[in-house]
Order: structure tokens, then sequence, then C-alpha cells
């Protein structure tokens, strides 16, 4: 069954993304290191993923917004990098209230993907690596750290809430 090497990429629901909203083969080919005949086999999987996904809309507008997050989140970084260089501490201040944030937004965000179960492949390695480089960036400033470590806990205590009646 997994024969498709797409189908089975870590990173499938971006290539999807891509090619549904019309890149070409070839430009998803480079930008993901797979081949481009890989890319031509797997767009028929992709029709068939648009009958039975009922929620792949929602999953490209949340993978949008997760995008939009990520730009305004590097910006953000770039921001504290350039205070940090200034020692300009009202500037730290600002730049990490800015990427706290994002970062709420980002939790609310995955709790709301939570409710769709589409989710966590989607999300898990992307979220992953924002987070780790979120608090790769804070290391520097251990009480914003641990406000965002305790956001962060906070979001994931109230997932449980959240999925009740499913069954
Ligand atoms: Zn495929």
């Amino acid at each position: 069954m997994p024969s498709c090497a797409i189908c089975i990429h870590p990173k499938h629901f971006s290539i999807d993304k891509l090619l549904v909203e019309g890149q070409s083969e070839r430009t998803v080919a480079h930008q993901f290191s797979v081949s481009r005949d890989s890319i031509h086999r797997h767009k028929k999987h992709i029709d068939l993923k648009l009958l039975k996904a009922r929620d792949l809309n929602e999953m490209l507008e949340a993978d949008n917004l997760l995008g939009q997050i990520k730009h305004l989140q590097r910006e953000a970084y770039d921001n504290l990098e350039l205070a940090k260089g200034e020692r300009d501490v009202k500037s730290i201040s600002m730049a990490l209230r800015e990427a706290r944030g994002n970062l709420e937004l980002l939790a609310r965000l995955l709790g709301k993907l939570q409710e769709t179960k589409v989710v966590n492949v989607l999300i898990s390695p992307e979220w992953l690596s924002i987070k780790v480089q979120i608090l790769g960036a804070l290391e520097a400033f251990p009480e914003a750290k641990e406000a965002i470590v305790e956001a962060l806990q906070t979001h994931t205590d109230g997932e449980d809430e959240l999925e009740g009646g499913t069954n």
C-alpha cells in the first residue's frame, strides 16, 4: 500500500497543499527534494484524498495560518536579536511580548485543530520545530521562557476538556 514516496513523506500535507494550490510539479519536487516523477504519480492520490477529506479546506486554512504565524514569529526573533544587540531592554521586552502573543495564537490554533483530528500529523513536526526555536531563542531570558512554558502547559491541560464527546 504505502508504495508512494509522497504519501508517506513527513511533509506530505505541505506537498499536497502546494499541489492543490496549483504549484508546478517541478517546483514542489525541487522544494522537497523529491523526484518529479513521484510528485506526478502522487497527484492522483490527492484527488482521492480530496474526495475523502472533508476537513481539507479547514486543514489548508490552518496550515496557511500557521505559516503566517511562523512568519510573524521570525520577525519577532529578528527584532529580539536586534534589541539584544543594542542591549535595549524596552525593545527586548516588546519583542518578547510579540513572540509570546504569536505563541498564544499558535496554541489557540492548535486547540482548534485538535477538534478536527487531522491535527497532529499536520502540525506536530512544524509545531515542534517552532517550539524548539522559541525556547532556544528564549534561553537568555529565563523569566520569559518560564512564562511561555507555563502558557504551553495551560494549553495542554485544557485539551482533555476539549476532547469531550467524540465517542
Ligand atoms: Zn501518493
